[in-house]
């Protein structure tokens, strides 16, 4: 029979056969019974929200390293297992006392963020001086200074009373420090000062929960990131309907679920030229805590691209067969998932939200801020999501058929960069 069949056709036939099977085989794999059955697990009352430094975060956690071992996935470097711990202080205000040029100072003039239990300094402690004078993006300009790495005492003219009020509400976790930056409320600029601050400081484990399928060709250093946060918000109080339990089942057991999916897709599929990372952050809701760490343990350089997943289990404003990209704009990430989704109805559109700042407030901001290509994937219409961060944000409330649709899509338009096909242009940096 063989030598009767010309060349072309058997290339057609070839074609033809494995085009089947791989429309065959992605069904397989992902399907909205399996979708279900993942999203069930992490969003289920029994795991009471999913919050940062509860024992119900754990739970998840080891739900989500089993589905890993599953797949044969294998540990980050460094790592012997899939939970990459660490560690954060948090700290519980005790005192604070001082004087500007011998004046004393009111506790409730003084805000520190430090990670030392007790900081006593004066004007020759080496604390750079910063007047912030009347500012109506006093937030915003306060929040370089907590984020950097210098000692400042930061003068805030009473002009800015209501911001600086604002910052004594901000989370008290941090990663551990050397330095610290603080706050008086003042309308003086003192030659000589003086403050001892005291808390009492804990340290505090978290997990994420991280897997790697090595890549055939491209070895460690073209890294494709896949990625969801699978912390949320707890318990609180109960709503109208005497709910407590924050199940965050779109928020983002969601994106979680399609981590854990496409890492079972990757990995049965095993032709990925480049080395995929699976990851399931921890504190997002809190600060981005878990996506800051994991990032920090690898070089941006090294990171081809990432797809980070929030909240994709219900229609987007387009409708089914849709999803949004944040900071479409700043790469080609978003063109080249589109252009391997041809012949699909499934459409990817820009983030329509650009007033919300969404490319900054997820999990791919640490990495974007570095230049790499790290996008988050959404449906969620950010002005009409009448669960969000609610009770009510249940399984119920999702659309597993569409769900499993966008995992697809995701699964289908990564595959040129997932084959080392395809690069993904650096996100430019902001000014
Ligand atoms: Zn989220």
């Amino acid at each position: 029979m063989k030598k009767y069949l010309s060349p072309f056709l058997i290339l057609g036939f070839v074609c033809l056969f494995s085009t089947n099977l791989f429309a065959q085989s992605i069904d397989k794999i992902i399907n909205a019974s399996e979708v279900e059955r993942i999203e069930r697990v992490l969003s289920s009352d029994s795991m009471q929200g999913r919050k940062t430094f509860t024992p119900s975060i754990d739970k998840a956690a080891a739900f989500i390293a089993a589905e890993f071992k599953k797949n044969g996935l294998q540990y980050f470097t460094g790592l012997n297992n899939y939970l990459q711990e660490f560690n954060m202080i948090k700290g519980k205000f005790i005192s604070a006392e001082g004087n500007f040029d011998e004046q004393p100072l009111e506790t409730k003039d003084i805000l520190a963020f430090t990670t030392q239990a007790e900081l006593t300094i004066n004007n020759n402690s080496g604390y750079e001086k910063i007047i912030l004078s009347a500012d109506s993006n006093f937030i915003r300009n306060a929040m370089k200074y907590i984020g950097s790495d210098k000692n400042y005492l930061l003068i805030v003219d009473p002009a800015n009373a209501t911001g600086f009020n604002r910052l004594k509400r901000f989370k008290r976790e941090a990663f551990k420090k050397n330095t610290s930056v603080i706050f008086v409320l003042s309308a003086l600029d003192p030659k000589k000062y003086e403050l001892t601050i005291k808390y009492e400081m804990s340290e505090q484990k978290l997990i994420n929960v991280v897997g790697i399928l090595p890549g055939k060709s491209i070895l460690g250093a073209e890294y494709v990131i896949f990625s969801g946060h699978y912390d949320h918000l707890g318990i609180g109080k109960p709503d109208a309907k005497g709910d407590s339990i924050y199940n965050g089942a779109n928020d983002d057991a969601a994106g979680t679920t399609a981590v854990i999916i496409l890492a079972e897709y990757f990995s049965r599929l095993k032709n990925n030229e480049r080395t995929l990372i699976f990851v399931a952050f921890t504190a997002e809701e809190i600060g981005g805590f878990g996506s800051r760490y994991f990032s920090k343990q690898l070089n941006p350089d090294n990171v081809t691209a990432m797809f980070n997943i929030e909240m994709i289990g219900t229609e987007s404003k387009w409708g089914t067969n849709s999803a949004y990209i944040t900071g479409y704009e700043r790469s080609d990430f978003g063109k080249i998932l589109q252009t391997n989704l041809a012949d699909s109805k499934f459409h990817f559109e820009p983030d329509p939200y650009t007033t919300q700042n969404l490319f900054y407030r997820s999990d791919n901001a640490t990495l974007a801020a570095l230049g790499v290509p790290a996008h988050t994937i959404s449906t969620s219409k950010m002005d009409d999501e009448p669960n969000y961060h609610k009770q009510s944000d249940e399984i119920g409330t999702l659309d597993m058929i569409n769900m499993t649709e966008i995992i697809k899509a995701i699964a289908l338009s990564s595959k040129t960069i997932v084959a080392g096909k395809d690069t993904p242009a650096r996100v430019a940096m902001e000014k």
